[in-house]
């Protein structure tokens, strides 16, 4: 993997990242700067696309809110959009068990 923050405490608990695919790929097909192509996006979700741990990947994006950066084959629009399903969901949960 590039260097998706590996230092910050807790980020990798599981040891996931060992297996990931863009492990030793340059951190900036991952990190998109304003104005790049389409293609250089599906350059960067064609490494995550057979990631075996790209569920792991996605799921700490999710939760921690990354903003920058393809993980688990998604930009942050798309995890930003999954984040308020997550939210819907969590309401409807609560509802339906009250
Ligand atoms: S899903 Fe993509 S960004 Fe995440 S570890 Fe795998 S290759 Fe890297």
């Amino acid at each position: 993997m590039g260097t998706h923050s590996f230092d910050i405490d807790g980020f990798d608990i599981d040891g996931w990242r060992q297996h990931a695919n863009c492990k030793g790929i340059a951190t900036d097909l991952f990190y998109l700067q304003p104005g790049c192509s389409a293609y250089d996006i599906r350059a960067a979700k064609a490494v995550c696309s057979n990631c075996t741990v790209a569920k792991q990947c996605l799921d700490y994006a999710v939760e921690n809110f990354e903003t920058i950066g393809i993980w688990g084959g998604t930009n942050e629009i798309e995890r930003r959009s999954m984040r308020r399903n997550n939210k819907i969901i969590n309401i409807l949960e609560i509802n339906h068990n009250q």
